[in-house]
């Protein structure tokens, strides 16, 4: 849930004074994890990146190496940096233990998830998607207040769940949201919600969004759409979208249906920002049907990394990254195998690489 907004707390970590490194806790993950992590970590030095970073494990490889799937020294580690990239953690279904992605949000409250979707390669689906979506990262649906009521013999025979939205938690995100739009040169910001059934849980989300838009009348224009029509919306016309602000399991799935609209979860980075920290990560999963077999792409969890090097204040490095995955993709066409290319995720790695140097 939300704390009150505080502005003042969302620290970025001390920017370095005459070359010193950035800590900052690297998490591979699971399955594909550790691939497309070295891989970044290989375009991360090639651009000079002033990272020094602390390896730790997290997901089901901490359960396996440290008997927890969000161990003690992960933690302690990201609360002395601040800062993390983070490779994809695995979740059973179901059962088995609490997501550690949720935990790892909760932990540092990362209120906002910052997912940007831009066409990389032409002859898709759309040309020139250039979207962003912020989703609330802690609140709603994804509290996970959920439980069984039995019936007769049936243990699962009724399943219940609660949301919790906060206004201070949907005033955050909204500020969030419209302030990004602002100094990112943004025209739109639109607030998607559910508020014409989930009259109280997104209704108070939708209240505290339009109040917040009023802040910037003249400066970023706002509209609303209902989650529904918005996807199809999506689908149908993207052009007519520019940042989108919504409540968390909406912003889930939104934010995969603009991944597909710029080539697929491959293409998709992250940032979960908040009060305490900032965690950039892939969009995408762990893969477990390629993981191993060096084919995965790593381009993702690279664009999550130059969204860290612009969060430290390194934008000449961030775009020097972009702009090199743009010549790899559009100029010497070296594509993965998810984007109908023969290149390895080692081959891509090298590519980016050359281009840098
Ligand atoms: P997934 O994203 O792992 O895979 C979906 C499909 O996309 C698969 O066919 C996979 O091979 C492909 N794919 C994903 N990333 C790719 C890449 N970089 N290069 C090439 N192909 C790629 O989704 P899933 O199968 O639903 O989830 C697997 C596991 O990952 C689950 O345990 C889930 O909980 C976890 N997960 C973690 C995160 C995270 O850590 N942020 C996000 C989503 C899912």
């Amino acid at each position: 849930m939300a704390a009150k907004s505080d502005k003042k707390s969302d620290k970025k970590p001390a920017k370095p004074a005459g070359g010193k490194k950035i800590p900052v806790t690297l998490i591979p993950g699971d399955g594909i994890g550790p691939e497309v992590a070295a891989a970044t970590v290989t375009v991360l030095d090639a651009v000079g990146a002033p990272f020094e970073y602390e390896w730790h494990v997290a997901g089901v490889t901490g359960l396996k190496e440290a008997g927890d799937p969000l161990p003690k020294a992960t933690i302690e580690s990201i609360r002395r940096t601040r800062l993390a990239l983070k490779g994809p953690l695995a979740t059973p279904v179901g059962g088995g233990f609490r997501s550690s992605n949720v935990r790892l949000r909760e932990e540092f409250h990362l209120y906002a998830n910052l997912r940007p979707a831009r066409t990389l390669m032409p002859g898709g689906r759309y040309e020139g998607i250039d979207l962003v979506l912020v989703r609330e990262n802690l609140e709603g649906l994804y509290v996970g207040f959920e439980h069984y009521i039995p019936v007769g013999d049936d243990p699962h025979a009724v399943a219940l769940a609660s949301g919790v939205n906060t206004r201070a938690g949907g005033r955050r995100i909204c500020e969030f949201a419209f302030e990004y739009a602002v100094k990112n040169n943004r025209k739109k910001v639109t607030l998607v919600h559910k508020a014409n059934v989930l009259k109280a849980l997104t209704g108070l989300f939708l209240e505290a969004g339009r109040d917040v838009a009023k802040q910037y009348e003249g400066r970023v224009s706002c509209d609303e759409r209902i989650i529904d029509a918005c996807a199809m919306q999506l689908v149908m016309n993207p052009y007519q979208f520019d940042v989108i602000v919504t409540t968390n399991l909406f912003g889930d799935i939104l934010s995969d249906l603009n991944a597909g609209l710029v080539g697929g979860l491959g293409m998709a980075p992250a940032g979960n920002i908040g009060k305490d920290a900032a965690i950039f990560e892939a969009v995408h999963g762990s893969a477990p049907d390629i993981a191993g077999k060096g084919v995965a792409n790593p381009l993702a969890l690279m664009l999550s990394a130059a969204m860290m090097l612009d969060h430290v204040g390194h934008q000449d490095k961030a775009r020097r990254v972009r702009k090199a995955i743009d010549d790899v993709l559009i100029k010497d066409k070296v594509h993965t195998g998810d984007l109908g290319g023969k290149a390895n995720t080692k081959q891509f790695t090298q590519a980016v690489v050359a281009r840098l140097n």
